[in-house]
């Protein structure tokens, strides 16, 4: 099933995608404006999916809004969990906060505020606070049933599903503070989208995760490629923390970002990221 949240008729709806992703089916939510959040909320009470609300609509009519537009709080987010990417970034500034195999993943937290929605603009911030802005594809899964210290084996069962986010990062500021927090959370620096397919469509464990700029292919990777995966990850973020039904985690980026390249290539006015997860769907966000 694929969740969504969209703008119709001047008001907010939830619902659910059809397997084509063209027709959007209403549903009867209270509190559209929270997105997918309270249906995610309602069944892992165990209450079952609600009635339809209206009409069937083409997709092409309304407006995708993030399926989460104001998370619970702030998104679980995974630093270098690619080993090509972990070595792209193994002559850049990072290089000195490198170990070889780290048994633990990088976690690090991004302002839920910041959350934006597939197709909506990204605002450049002003050139005085960063002049290095990067894009990183990834793989975000949204946890249905909470629960603490939950183990590996258990894990997919806390899963609801996937979506897409661009971890957007202003690198300067990343790299000043010591913790990755503010460089990754300027307003509107979570693009996340088009909806959430649920647990039971895919299982986030092999999956193609691709991302472009302006056209040109930048990333290509697969979540096989994980070092630490999906389930290692609701362990570790579990551990002595509450999960909530709608947490975010996300996942990590491929190689190819733009901190990478040489020499590095930040984001600039008008440029266009799109990217693409095999069977989730694509978001695609102007910078401006
Ligand atoms: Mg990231």
């Amino acid at each position: 099933m694929r969740m969504a949240s969209w703008q119709w008729g001047g008001r907010d709806h939830v619902g659910t995608i059809s397997s084509d992703g063209r027709e959007a089916t209403p549903l009867a939510v209270a509190d559209a404006s929270r997105g997918v959040l309270p249906l995610i909320e309602a069944l892992a009470r165990g209450d079952t999916l609600p009635h339809a609300s209206g009409a069937r609509l083409p997709v092409d009519v309304i407006t995708l809004r993030a399926p989460l537009p104001r998370p619970l709080r702030s998104l679980f987010c995974v630093g270098r969990n690619y080993r090509a990417h972990a070595a792209e970034l193994a002559t850049t500034v990072f290089r000195d906060t490198m170990p070889a195999e780290d048994p633990w993943p990088i976690v690090f937290g991004k302002l839920g505020e910041c959350v934006v929605g597939p197709h909506d603009v990204v605002r450049l911030p002003l050139s005085s606070v960063s002049t290095q802005i990067d894009y990183e594809s990834e793989l975000a899964v949204v946890i249905g049933h909470g629960g603490r210290d939950i183990a590996r084996s258990r894990a997919m069962d806390h899963v609801f599903g996937y979506t897409i986010v661009n971890d957007v990062t202003a690198r300067d500021v990343q790299m000043r503070h010591q913790q990755w927090d503010l460089g990754k959370s300027f307003d509107t620096f979570c693009p996340m989208g088009p909806w959430i397919v649920t647990g039971d469509e895919l299982d986030g464990g092999a999956t193609r995760v691709r991302g472009w700029v302006n056209g040109a292919l930048r990333q290509d990777g697969s979540t096989r490629d994980l070092i630490h995966d999906i389930p290692t990850l609701i362990e570790t973020c579990s551990r002595g923390i509450t999960l909530h039904p709608g947490d975010v985690i996300a996942t990590g980026t491929p190689a190819g970002v733009g901190m990478g390249l040489k020499p590095p290539q930040w984001l600039k006015r008008g440029d266009v990221v799109r990217i693409e997860i095999d069977r989730i769907g694509v978001i695609e966000n102007q910078f401006e």
